[in-house]
């Protein structure tokens, strides 16, 4: 395996936990993090710098845009974040001016570097990132609802009392409000939800509800949602850097729409190969035009 160098843009709550995941995965030989509040970014560094006795990472560093733009990976997780009460998309118009002026200062960006945005609204900032980079868009996705289709599994897991490697199911569309379960694609090791008597249209509501306020009822406890995303997004990285082909749910540029949001996607080395779109019901597929109309008034 080549040397991975993964820089992180934000060292706040989600930046640190995805450096510290990154650590205990093994996922990155080297982790440089970047951060305006200097003495916060070294204090997360010092901090987990205590765990590399446990990693095969070697280094961990404060760097400034000028050195991660060299990396091989870069997350960008800067910006502000939701308080409670607040959707994602109220968080545009000062994280739109905070990733423009990273991405600008990230140039020349490594022409083969791999940006992951998790900054939110994901989607409509996905989209300015592929816009700016002047990377090709393939190496620049966002974590989108790679997280909601997690804790969907896990509600389904819970109800079923099935284990989450047998769920297939995906949240789709915006990472936000918007989202929609594709309820007609999802199976357990092959069976149709159908087959399974307990998951009632009342429950199946009940699941996409649940799994959509989840971020809302972590903030109103805690302020923050970080360890899922960071678990999201190391398998990203996972993905990248052992050129897994694996099939993940991201925001990623769906050209009939012309808006970044989230669709299932085969992820590699090089970033995004392919697309691979389900078949989706005329209903489900409604939902996912409804999302694109809402994304597509925050295009910049
Ligand atoms: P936080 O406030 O703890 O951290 C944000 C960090 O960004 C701060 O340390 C701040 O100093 C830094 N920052 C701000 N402007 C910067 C700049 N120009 N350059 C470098 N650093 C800068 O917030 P958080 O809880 O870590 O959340 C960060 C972002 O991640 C938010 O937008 C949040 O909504 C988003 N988020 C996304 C997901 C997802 O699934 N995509 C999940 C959780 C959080």
């Amino acid at each position: 395996m080549k040397q991975s160098t993964i820089a992180i843009i934000g060292a706040g709550y989600v930046g640190a936990a995805i450096a510290h995941t990154l650590v205990l995965r093994n996922l990155a030989s080297a982790i440089m993090l970047v951060d305006i509040d200097k003495k916060k970014c070294q204090g997360e560094v010092d901090d987990l710098s205590d765990t590399l006795f446990f990693s095969n990472t070697s280094f961990i560093k404060q760097e400034e845009l000028t050195m991660a733009r060299h990396a091989d990976i870069i997350i960008i997780a800067a910006g502000i974040a939701q308080k409670p009460g607040q959707t994602r998309l109220d968080l545009f118009t000062t994280n739109k001016k905070i990733i423009s002026s990273i991405i600008n200062g990230l140039k020349p960006i490594n022409p083969e570097a791999i940006i992951i945005i998790v900054t939110n609204p994901v989607d409509p900032l996905t989209g300015l990132a592929q816009e700016l980079s002047d990377l090709p868009r393939n190496q620049v996705f966002g974590s989108g609802t790679f997280l909601d289709t997690q804790r969907l599994c896990n509600f389904l897991s819970s109800t079923l009392q099935v284990g989450r490697s047998a769920i297939s199911a995906y949240v789709l569309g915006e990472h936000g409000d918007s989202q929609f379960v594709p309820w007609s694609i999802a199976h357990i090791n092959g069976t149709p939800l159908s087959r399974f008597e307990q998951l009632t249209p009342v429950v199946l509501d009940n699941i996409a509800s649940q799994t959509k306020h989840k971020a809302y009822d972590i903030i109103a406890c805690k302020g923050a949602t970080a360890f899922g995303v960071a678990a999201c997004v190391a398998t990203y990285c996972q993905a990248i850097i052992f050129d897994q082909r694996v099939v993940l749910p991201m925001s990623y540029y769906y050209e009939p729409f012309k808006v970044c949001l989230s669709i299932p996607v085969v992820l590699a080395k090089q970033g995004v190969s392919k697309i691979l779109m389900p078949s989706l019901t005329d209903q489900e597929l409604e939902a996912l035009h409804h999302s694109a109309a809402i994304i597509k008034q925050y295009n910049a």
